[in-house]
């Protein structure tokens, strides 16, 4: 299927209503592969940000979605989730021409999103909550509620994913919500709310808001009406969050970035290890918050692998994400290419080897897009800028390492702790290492699969709370203990 070539008009979706916004200056949406204008999205005001929140809080006061029976509320995702099943190759088309990932990659994640609404639909229905033995004659349980109204605040490298991880366990968890997506990708947003309103979800439960992260995604976290915010993206807005949520000592759950080390010990196997230091950073152009960006070699293999890897690298095809023969997409700005530009240059004036890549490629049908050919850089050293920071594209470096000790102390010397892993054919040794690495979601002889089962969370700078799995329905409720009294009769204490 092809989705229209006309400019969508976007909207927001306040109160079940479709709304645009009283602010008149209009984002201009591209299309990262050719700069074309595909879409104009409101910029909504602190005002009207503040009204989605007012509609939140007065929906989720009136019980119409948190008093509905688990069951009932499972119906509405599992519905949810067949929607996003029959709208999946616009999904898809759309996602590919707003974030400029390749088709491959947006399969996977909208096929994902869908599972992750079965996933909350399913668990809200598990058992939940304990029974505890106090010292009393006294029957205690302990519950799970909803927190109440979520802010949800989503980055532009997994538009459709990043939203559903964060709609599908608060709405789950009985919550209401506003959503505010990135500025840079909006798109699938529109169609995830289109499908809310189908389904038949209560007017007011989920809200869009769409506008810059200064004005609405900084109302969601300072209002005193919000009582969580769970926000992905930098590590710098991150910590803005954390402290204007400090008003109301809102509930917060932060996923940012990363600089992970993939180690790779002599007794690897080559080829795999190769193959998944390649995925680790080049899926998703490297604009992956879990992308294995530092790879460490053992010394006595560094340089067959530094060869391999290159070899393998150079082969890469970069190009527009719907043509099926790219394996890697466009970068999603102007603005994220000249940041990962300027990584480049930092690099080799800090003296570091330009092992491949480093260019912009504008050939042909590349010719007005942001496209970046595969980069690594060898011969670094610890403290290079290359190596402790965030680039966020398709930008490797990789460093020498002498046996377990100065794997583990080179794995663990950033400020982040996202993600890591391990390639050894010595299960133990893989564990001891993996077991000292810093981070919260790592692999052994593997890289980047993510499960909707298992939590994803960071150490360190990489963030506070969990999306997915058990905890990230956890980030979006609260815990109450029920103290029944067995033996009704006064105290005598007075
Ligand atoms: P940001 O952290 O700026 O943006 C992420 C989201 O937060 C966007 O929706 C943004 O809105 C919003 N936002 C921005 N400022 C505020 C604020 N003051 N209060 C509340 N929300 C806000 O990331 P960038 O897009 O600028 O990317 C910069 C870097 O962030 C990347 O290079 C990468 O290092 C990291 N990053 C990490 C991600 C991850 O998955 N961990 C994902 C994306 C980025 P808007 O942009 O619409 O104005």
């Amino acid at each position: 299927m092809t989705v229209s070539t006309k400019v969508r008009e976007l909207k927001n979706y306040i109160n079940g209503k479709w709304t645009t916004s009283t602010n008149k200056d209009l984002n201009k949406v591209i299309n990262p592969a050719t700069q074309e204008v595909i879409a104009t999205a409101p910029r909504a005001t602190k005002e009207e940000t503040e009204r989605a929140i007012q509609i939140a809080k007065e929906t989720f006061e009136s019980g119409v979605w948190s008093d509905l029976t688990a069951q009932e509320r499972a119906q509405y995702l599992y519905k949810v989730a067949d929607k996003i099943d029959e709208r999946f190759e616009e999904i898809v088309e759309l996602e590919v021409t707003n974030n400029g990932k390749i088709k491959a990659e947006a399969e996977f994640d909208i096929g994902d999103a869908a599972d992750c609404f079965r996933y909350y639909a399913a668990l809200i229905k598990a058992p939940s909550g304990e029974v505890y033995n106090v010292p009393e004659p006294m029957q205690t349980m302990v519950v799970k509620e909803p927190v109440g109204v979520a802010g949800l605040v989503v980055p532009w490298n997994l538009p459709f994913l990043m939203s559903v991880w964060k709609l599908a366990p608060a709405l789950a968890a009985g919550n209401t919500v506003v959503l505010k997506p990135a500025e840079l990708t909006p798109v699938t947003a529109m169609i995830l709310f289109e499908i809310f309103e189908e389904v038949g979800i209560p007017k007011g439960v989920a809200n869009l808001v769409m506008g810059k992260g200064s004005v609405v995604g900084q109302t969601l976290a300072e209002s005193n009406d919000v009582d969580a915010i769970s926000f992905t993206g930098s590590t710098e807005v991150g910590r803005g969050i954390m402290r204007a949520a400090a008003g109301n000592l809102k509930k917060i759950s932060l996923e940012l970035g990363g600089k992970s080390p993939n180690v790779i010990f002599a007794d690897a196997d080559m080829e795999t290890a190769v193959d998944y230091a390649l995925f680790g950073i080049y899926f998703g152009a490297g604009q992956v918050c879990s992308a294995g960006s530092r790879i460490l070699v053992e010394e006595s293999i560094h340089d067959e692998f530094v060869e391999k890897m290159v070899e393998r690298a150079k082969q890469i095809k970069v190009g527009p994400g719907l043509d099926e023969d790219s394996q890697v997409g466009a970068m999603v700005s102007q603005s994220q290419l000249e940041t990962v530009l300027n990584y480049i240059d930092i690099g080799v004036k800090e003296g570091a080897t330009l092992a491949c890549g480093g260019n912009r490629l504008t050939k042909g049908a590349l010719k007005n897009g942001f496209f970046i050919e595969p980069t690594l850089f060898t011969n670094v050293t610890s403290d290079m800028r290359i190596v402790q920071e965030e680039i966020f594209g398709p930008v490797a470096v990789i460093q020498k390492f002498k046996g377990e000790k100065d794997a583990i102390e080179l794995a663990n010397d950033t400020d982040y702790g996202l993600a890591g892993a391990v390639f050894s054919s010595d299960g133990a040794k893989a564990l001891r290492v993996i077991k000292k690495i810093r981070a919260g979601i790592t692999w052994i002889n593997a890289y980047h699969p993510t499960y909707n089962e298992t939590p994803w969370g960071g150490y360190k700078q990489s963030g506070i709370g969990h999306s997915l799995g058990i905890y990230g329905l956890e980030d979006f409720q609260e815990v109450k203990q029920i103290n029944i009294n067995l033996e009704v009769e006064p105290t005598g204490w007075f």
